[in-house]
Formats: structure tokens, sequence, C-alpha cells
């Protein structure tokens, strides 16, 4: 009977490995990881096998995929800029794409909120000499150990080089290698630490993890997130792109404003079905099996968010 047991976790193991390699999957449904370990250490162990695609976007921008969130990279004779981290078991892949990009040393990291599959590179990043700019929060977060309910996971206070040093607390505009960079803090969305880096010559926007591009989003209460938070985000993106915009996410395809139209449609839609049958007394399980998703799951519950866990993640905020 042992073996059995054994064998049928390991089973569930190798079927989540699978999906992790073939999907690039960060984080698992909570049905799928309950026996078994946390998400964020599965992330963490899948990054060593997985591929970084790298691809030239406009003027002297590009952006890496396939290590965690995405990874914007500016180029030129300031030293390269990140924008966030992705993890460190593709450190050798990643090191590899930014050397076909330019000989520019890396001198600039900017975290677009505090979660591990965007800092968890920061370590080694500024071993290399990246000076790492971020929210407060981001800083604050990643100074203590902070528990993230949903993902069953504590996280350690991170080692002092991991530590963003240059710290937002207001919108701010950097100037480098010829490129203005408007630096602007979402109130809270995503997380409580959320901000969006835009190049404003070549008309590109990262917009952190407020947006994921044909996939429903984590949302993280444990940190300062919300439902409202993230529809706010979303209209302020949709408001502040024009139709020639590539808008980088934080998480999915590279983007542009009629995807950003339809991510804000789906979330506000969503809210109001939640809202409606949690006002009318219905539970969470209630409401999840009234299945408020339905018309979305098709199009947007593929990735590692599925429609039952964004009915909870809505239930939690309305
Ligand atoms: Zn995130």
């Amino acid at each position: 009977m042992k073996t059995n047991a054994s064998f049928r976790i390991s089973r569930r193991h190798f079927l989540a490995s699978s999906i992790i390699v073939t999907t690039g999957v960060w984080l698992m449904p909570r049905r799928l990881f309950a026996e078994a370990e946390s998400p964020v250490i599965t992330i963490r162990n899948a990054a060593k096998t997985a591929k970084i695609s790298v691809t030239k976007l406009r003027g002297n921008i590009s952006v890496l995929e396939g290590s965690g969130g995405n990874i914007a990279v500016l180029t030129g004779s300031d030293g390269k800029l990140l924008v966030d981290a992705g993890i460190p078991g593709t450190r050798a892949r990643i090191t590899e794409a930014l050397a076909s990009l330019s000989n520019d040393p890396v001198k600039h990291l900017i975290n677009s909120h505090w979660h591990f599959d965007h800092t968890d590179g920061n370590e080694w990043l500024h071993s290399i000499g990246a000076e790492i700019m971020a929210h407060e929060n981001t800083r604050k977060h990643l100074s203590e150990t902070t528990r993230v309910e949903d993902w069953n996971f504590t996280f350690p206070p991170a080692p002092p080089g991991a530590l963003p040093t240059k710290i937002l607390t207001e919108d701010e505009t950097l100037h480098l290698n010829g490129a203005t960079l408007p630096l602007k803090i979402y109130p809270p969305a995503h997380t409580d630490s959320d901000i969006s880096v835009e190049f404003t010559d070549a008309d590109i926007i990262h917009v952190a993890d407020t947006f994921w591009n044909g996939h429903f989003p984590f949302i993280d209460y444990s940190t300062g997130g919300g439902i409202d938070g993230m529809i706010r985000a979303a209209e302020a993106n949709v408001a502040r792109v024009t139709g020639k915009t590539i808008v980088i996410p934080g998480h999915g395809p590279i983007g542009n404003k009629s995807q950003l139209i339809e991510f804000r449609d789906m979330l506000v839609t969503i809210r109001e079905k939640v809202a409606a049958l949690k006002k009318q007394g219905k539970s969470r399980d209630e409401v999840v099996a009234a299945k408020p998703t339905a018309n979305y799951d098709a199009k947007w519950g593929g990735f590692v968010i599925n429609g039952d866990f964004f009915t909870k993640l809505v239930y939690a905020g309305v």
C-alpha cells in the first residue's frame, strides 16, 4: 500500500512538472499541489531547465521570456537596465541572452514588485554590478519574513545583496542610455509594491503583474493586493497607452491596448458577477459552484489560475 501511495504522489508530481515544462507555469492551482511541495519550490526547480527567449522590440529595448516574470532589457553605454530579475535557476541562459544583445555590463535593475519570480535573481545581478531600484514596499517585504497563504509558502528575509538600495517613494523619471524612463507607483493592485516602467521614446511600457496577457491573474491579498485595485490599475493602463504602444505584461505574451481592454473588461465582468452572488448571501463555495467565470475559462483559465481559483480571489475582495 505504501508503494501505491508514493507512486500516486510521484505520478501527480510528474504531471505537475510536465505542465510546468510545457507551459512555463510558475504557480499551480492549490488542488494540484495540495499534497506536494509549494509552487514556489516547484517553479524555482523548473527554472533550472526553462528556455529563455529573446525578443527585440523597438530601439535598444528587448524582452527575455521564460524565467519567472517577463524581463525588459534596455542596452547602452550607461550599462544595461533590467526590469525584473527572473529566477537564478536560469542564470546561465539569462547571461547568454544578455550577452547576445550587447556587451554592456548590467548596471541597473528595477523590480516591478516584490514577488519571487521577479526578484529571486536580485542577488546575483547585484553581485555582477547592478544597483537595484524598487518600491519601498518591495524592500520591506524582501527584508522581512513574509507568508503568502495562497502559495503555501513563507519567504525568509532576502540576503542583503538582494535588497533594493534605490527606493521609490513617489513617481520618478530616470534618464539612461538616451531613454526617458518614467517610473510610476500603482496604488495597491496585484500587491502593494507594483510599479510601471515606461520607455517613452520607444513607446513601450512594462506594467508589472497588473496585466497577465490572456490569463486570469494572481492577486496577492497577503501583501495588499485586491480585485478592485487590479481593476483600477487596468483602467489606468488602458488610459495611458495608445494603439501603437507595446505593452509588456508581467506574464503572458507581449501585448497591446486592445488586449489590455479585454483584460480590464474580463476583470470588471467577473467582479460584478461574484459581488452580486456574494450579496445574495452565498458562501465562497456556493459562488465557486455557480461558475461565474464560465464564459471566460476557455480563453483565460488555461495558465496558472483556473476559473475556480480566480473566483476565490475575487470573492475575497468584494
Ligand atoms: Zn506577482
